[in-house]
């Protein structure tokens, strides 16, 4: 198992499969890009399934979560999760994507074993989209939402990051929309994790801003009553259901105490927590023979040290060096 030495037990794994994105969201990524990691550098499908592998069967993950980076811009993607699909036991498998390019692999990925997704819409206007992600993509995430639900990957999972003056105005009518399409919306509190470190807490839209937003237009009433567990996500009924929403307050609400996650980047090194300012690399051991026993026992090594919080609302919190977008979200 990988526990911690605060007794949490990772059994989340996310993977990076590419820190390159097609978008270049204004919280994630400047303008020009990032100087992508180097090809060399990166795992190959063999090494991304070997470690999976490691995790699943010797470490005790259950669910592995395909990430970046834009996920569906690695080639081998489908191959990968109809690696873990083989795996036993059979972890559930799901996926971050911005939707573009799903419209034409929703089907090959859902064949291939994939559980669930979730697609990353901020706007319904095509013009702030343009502005906010920097490309003119709205219809074909709106595309590959569509696709996804047509093949059966459902509920769909919607994430949104509302962004003070860009698109706040628009909570009420995100959830309207996926409400009226069986998508299950979560917002996200916008997190330090921006390659410009730009981040501002008095810009960030808090969980309560939010929270009061929607309760304008709709009724809310809290969906976990035994607590959320480790979900990160506080959900709500919607006007008593049976749609509902969630609010996942990352930097008002943490919930570091319940995580459950670990993250294995593109280019092979652990990381503990997204905030982590240190990473354990695998990539090195595995090029140089490591067996299984070897790997698992430098992940376990790995979690051992997680902190106990993300230290975002701590003084002197430090943002990590790497951009969520090489951290895999
Ligand atoms: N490209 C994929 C996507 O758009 O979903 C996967 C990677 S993206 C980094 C994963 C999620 O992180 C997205 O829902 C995105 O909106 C969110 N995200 C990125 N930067 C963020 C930030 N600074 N704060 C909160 N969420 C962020």
């Amino acid at each position: 198992m990988l526990t911690d030495s605060f007794g949490r037990v990772a059994t989340d794994l996310r993977v990076s499969v590419t820190d390159r994105c097609n978008l270049r969201c204004s919280y994630c990524m400047p303008p020009e890009g990032l100087d992508w990691l180097p090809g060399p550098g990166l795992l190959t499908d063999d090494e991304v399934s070997r470690l999976i592998a490691v995790a699943v069967q010797r470490l005790g993950v259950t669910e592995v979560r395909f990430t970046g980076g834009e996920p569906l811009l690695r080639r081998g993607l489908t191959g990968l999760v109809a690696a873990v699909a083989a795996l036993h036991p059979r972890p559930e498998i799901s996926l971050t994507t911005n939707g573009i390019g799903l419209a034409r692999l929703a089907g090959p990925l859902a064949a291939a074993g994939l559980d669930r997704l979730n697609v990353s819409l901020d706007t319904l206007s095509r013009q702030t989209f343009k502005e906010l992600a920097r490309r003119d993509r709205l219809p074909d995430v709106l595309a590959g939402l569509a696709a996804a639900a047509g093949v059966g990957l459902a509920p769909v999972k919607v994430n949104a990051v509302l962004m003070r003056g860009v698109n706040d105005h628009e909570a009420a009518g995100l959830l309207r929309f996926c409400l009226d399409r069986g998508y299950q919306l979560r917002f996200i509190e916008q997190m330090p994790l921006d390659a410009q470190h730009g981040w501002r807490r008095t810009d960030m839209v808090t969980a309560d801003e939010i929270l009061a937003r929607l309760a304008d237009g709709f009724s809310l009433t809290p969906d976990d009553p035994g607590g959320r567990g480790s979900a990160p996500a506080e959900t709500f009924l919607v006007d008593g259901g049976p749609g509902r929403v969630g609010v996942i307050g990352s930097v008002t609400r943490p919930f570091c105490g319940t995580c459950d996650r670990v993250r294995l980047t593109a280019d092979g090194q652990i990381r503990n927590c997204l905030f982590a300012t240190t990473e354990t690399d695998l990539r090195t051991p595995l090029r140089n023979g490591a067996d299984d026993d070897q790997l698992a026992a430098a992940w376990r090594g790995a979690v051992a040290t997680k902190l106990p919080g993300h230290g975002i609302n701590d003084p002197g919190f430090l943002q990590p060096t790497r951009p969520m977008s090489a951290i895999g979200g």
